[in-house]
């Protein structure tokens, strides 16, 4: 069995402790390789190599266009070793072969657009109101930048962070999910052969509760990028704020998808079952609540579950499946349990509400109707492949549904009048709205959550200032002796 190492500094490095871990495959319920269980010691090290590399190699001081082109040259690699890449992820965390290959030929887009923004990032000469005076805004990078990415997709929410983060001219410390790290560590290789200086980008595994502690209160780092669970991303608030890093948080939802009566059916059937099916509902923009007008409930539920019933479930590594495992144990469990909750809340089951008896951590395809609002089905993320049907009367009724919850990550509307469509995208409190789709993301589309659904946005070309600081730079041009006690 393959055993990874730690990435620091440019060399694969062996956990100080000598502890390594399993990284189980979902389908087989087996481990495939092993990973460093890193401990504090190894973070201290890729800590103190990062900051290093921020204040004496060349990084940080080289022009922004040839970190650009590193970027470039990195996307090329990425390319080049895509379905190698795509099937790691599949076989670490259960995701379909045919969306981790999706997202392998669409990541190197984030390191050519933010290697692309790297060299347009102007400062500006301040037309200062002081006549014996120059002024000039400058921004600068911020330093180490600690990312921690979830199980989930682990190189597409890292390039999210990387992107930016390398174009701007930080360091980073990755510190990607104990159950799917191997793809981060084999990033990091990649990297380093594309031209990324050592000691730029960094890999620490283990676990949360210990590498991602001791990441997020080292003191030399200045920004912590997370994306995961709405607890963690707390805790980790609290965490920084000890030491006034900035942060930001891409959390859960419970994204409420709209259907209304005008809706064309076909593609509002498509667009709920890819909002709660696909990723096997491991997604935090999963459309896990789906609103649908009285008008066309029963008819919309009969459609919904025919064609929900012939999702083809089983081996993940199979282009021709449509549903795969869950990828942890846990996972597999928690899903379980809020079936039950829904059972027991009186919610009725149209379809699914099971284990799926297919080997590994499988669970059936789930829609719930005569599902309330207020009901914990209804208001917690499950993080699986279980959708609540909630009808509704009204517009007014859909966005007041619709914004009831403390997420605010995602949002779906169908309908054919499009006057309506834009009323809804005002109205709804999410940082996306999609109107007759699901699921779209982009490099450069702003991405994040109101409310419990994080802070800061990821993508789009604001991002690259949120890894950067502005400042301001004054030239005294008078002769003038000033009065030393009276502001200038
Ligand atoms: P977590 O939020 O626990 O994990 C996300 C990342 O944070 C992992 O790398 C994890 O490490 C790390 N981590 C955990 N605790 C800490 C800590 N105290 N300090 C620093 N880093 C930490 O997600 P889980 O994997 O446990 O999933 C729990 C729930 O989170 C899911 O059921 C789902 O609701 C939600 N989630 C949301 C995601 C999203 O895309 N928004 C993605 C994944 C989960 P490690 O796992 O290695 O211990």
């Amino acid at each position: 069995m393959h055993e990874y190492q730690h990435v620091i500094e440019g060399r694969s490095v062996a956990p100080a402790a000598g502890r390594y871990m399993d990284s189980v495959n979902p389908f087989t319920g087996e481990p495939w390789c092993r990973i460093p269980l890193g401990d504090g010691t190894d973070v201290d090290r890729a800590v103190d190599a990062a900051k290093r590399a921020f204040d004496d190699s060349d990084w940080s001081r080289l022009t922004a266009s040839a970190r650009g082109r590193i970027l470039m040259t990195l996307a090329d690699l990425i390319e080049a070793n895509a379905d190698r890449l795509a099937a790691i992820e599949t076989r670490d965390n259960g995701k379909l072969i045919a969306e981790m290959s999706a997202q392998l030929r669409y990541i190197p887009s984030w390191y050519r657009y933010f290697g692309g923004l790297a060299d347009k990032i102007e400062g500006g000469v301040l037309p200062i109101d002081k006549p014996d005076m120059a002024a000039f805004r400058t921004y600068e990078p911020l330093g180490v930048i600690a990312a921690i990415t979830p199980w989930n997709s682990p190189l597409l929410l890292a390039a999210y962070k990387i992107a930016p983060a390398l174009a701007a001219g930080n360091t980073v410390v990755l510190k990607p999910s104990e159950h799917t790290s191997a793809s981060s560590i084999e990033f990091a290789l990649l990297a380093l052969e594309a031209g990324v200086p050592p000691g730029v980008l960094n890999v620490v595994t283990g676990l949360g509760s210990e590498v991602g502690r001791r990441l997020v209160e080292h003191p030399d780092v200045a920004k912590v990028s997370f994306t995961g669970g709405t607890e963690t991303g707390r805790a980790i608030y609290t965490a920084a704020a000890g030491g006034m890093k900035k942060v930001a948080l891409e959390l859960g939802g419970k994204s409420p998808n709209i259907v209304f009566e005008d809706a064309e059916p076909d593609a509002a059937v498509r667009g709920a079952i890819s909002g709660i099916f696909a990723a096997t509902g491991q997604t935090c923009i999963a459309g896990s609540r789906l609103l649908v007008q009285r008008s066309i409930h029963d008819d919309f539920v009969r459609r919904l579950v025919d064609f929900a019933r012939t999702a083809r479930i089983g081996d993940p590594s199979d282009r021709e499946t449509q549903v795969g495992p869950v990828t942890t144990k846990d996972q597999y469990e928690k899903i379980l349990s809020y079936i039950q909750i829904a059972k027991d809340e009186g919610a009725t089951t149209v379809l699914g509400g099971g284990p799926a008896e297919r080997g590994g951590w499988f669970v059936e395809p789930t829609i719930f109707t005569d599902v309330d609002n207020g009901m914990r089905i209804a208001r917690e993320e499950v993080f699986g492949p279980v959708l609540s049907v909630i009808p509704f009367d009204t517009e007014e009724d859909a966005v007041r549904i619709a914004n009831d919850t403390r997420f605010g990550l995602a949002a779906g509307v169908w309908t054919q009048d499009m006057k309506r469509a834009f009323r809804m995208t005002r109205r709804l409190r999410a940082g996306t709205v999609w109107v007759n789709t699901y699921r779209a993301v982009s490099y450069m589309a702003p991405f994040g959550g109101y409310k419990d659904s994080g802070i800061g946005r990821e993508n789009g070309q604001q991002t690259i200032l949120e890894y950067l600081q502005p400042k301001s730079v004054w030239f005294n041009l008078s002769d003038d002796v000033p009065n030393p006690f009276v502001i200038r």
